[in-house]
């Protein structure tokens, strides 16, 4: 299908497209990898009267270390995340997650920022950042601002995002010693949306029990869960297999999901149980390393 017409805006800088989005206001849509934007627009669900392109600025694409935090630039293509060594040695959370977006060609032009931006809770990177406790740079007309994760996801494909803000980066905590991380996905076949999804982050103490841990759900609810209860059950714990257990049910008893065509209600939830289990060993393993 083809999608109905627009007006194509293709700013240099950042304060450029800021003043394109602030002229067009709700006419006006960001067009990052399009891997979103364009199915809808062809399916008429979006129908945006300007689209500015935001591909030609330049400094949006990066991942590194900085100031405490690992910063990844709005505009970074998943596939460049999966090929990152500082990804692949010291977060593995995010290469999981990034291994299990769609396929390699809609990695190759889906950006991190426009799959938190979308603000659709069958998104995988949504859940991740929450479990990593990751901070959101938006940028306007201002400067910038900073979204922390919690507050970032307001409701159905609605974010704390104004109108004529760029996501422009995601700060990610540092990983430090005793760390570690995991994603895990159940879908119906490669490259579909969660039929269930769980990230989990934690830092162990020098004793062996946890310090801090992040625990949510992908496609559990209108928007990605954070599963609190779960989190708070296993603060200053061992994660051994009966408290594993226990925080799987938690968080099975947190998801929210609904009966569709990936499967009924209490599949899911289900489903939940055994991945929050599966990502917190795993996440276990990981903080070893
Ligand atoms: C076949 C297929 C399978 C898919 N499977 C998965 C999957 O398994 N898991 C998954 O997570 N996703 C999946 N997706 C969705 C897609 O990968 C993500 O939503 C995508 O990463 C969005 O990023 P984008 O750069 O393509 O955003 P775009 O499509 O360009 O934009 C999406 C929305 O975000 C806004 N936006 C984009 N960038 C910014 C920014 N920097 N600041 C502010 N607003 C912005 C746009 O205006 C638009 O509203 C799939 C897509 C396809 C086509």
């Amino acid at each position: 299908m083809i999608p109905p017409a627009f007006e194509y805006l293709r700013p240099k800088t950042i304060p450029e497209a800021i003043a394109f989005l602030q002229q067009y206001g709700e006419d006006a849509k960001i067009l990052s990898g399009g891997q979103s934007l364009i199915p809808m627009m062809k399916l008429r669900i979006a129908r945006p009267a300007y689209l500015v392109d935001i591909n030609r600025i330049s400094g949006l694409s990066y991942i590194k270390e900085d100031g405490g935090f690992l910063k990844i630039g709005g505009l970074t293509r998943e596939a460049e995340l999966e090929s990152s060594p500082l990804v692949q040695s010291k977060y593995p959370i995010l290469l999981d997650t990034a291994h299990v977006i769609a396929d390699p060609q809609v990695r190759n032009l889906a950006t991190v920022g426009g799959n938190l931006a979308h603000g659709d809770p069958a998104n995988d990177h949504p859940a991740t950042m929450l479990a990593l406790g990751a901070q959101i740079v938006a940028t306007g007309s201002g400067g910038e601002r900073i979204i922390p994760i919690e507050e970032f996801f307001l409701s159905l494909f609605s974010t704390a995002l104004q109108p004529g803000e760029i996501l422009t980066e995601i700060r990610v905590p540092v990983s430090t010693a005793r760390s570690g991380g995991a994603y895990f996905k159940l879908e119906r076949k490669v490259g579909d949306f969660a039929t269930a999804a769980v990230a989990a982050q934690v830092t162990m103490d020098a004793n062996g029990t946890v310090q801090k841990v992040g625990i949510a759900l992908t496609n559990d609810g209108p928007t990605p869960i954070k599963a609190k209860k779960a989190e708070d059950f296993l603060r200053g714990k061992k994660l051994d297999e009966a408290n594993i257990q226990q925080a799987g049910q938690l968080a099975a008893d947190e998801a929210q999901p609904s009966s569709d065509l990936r499967g009924p209600a209490e599949y899911k939830k289900g489903l939940v149980k055994e991945l929050a289990k599966r990502a917190l060993s795993r996440a276990a393993e990981r903080t070893g390393k």
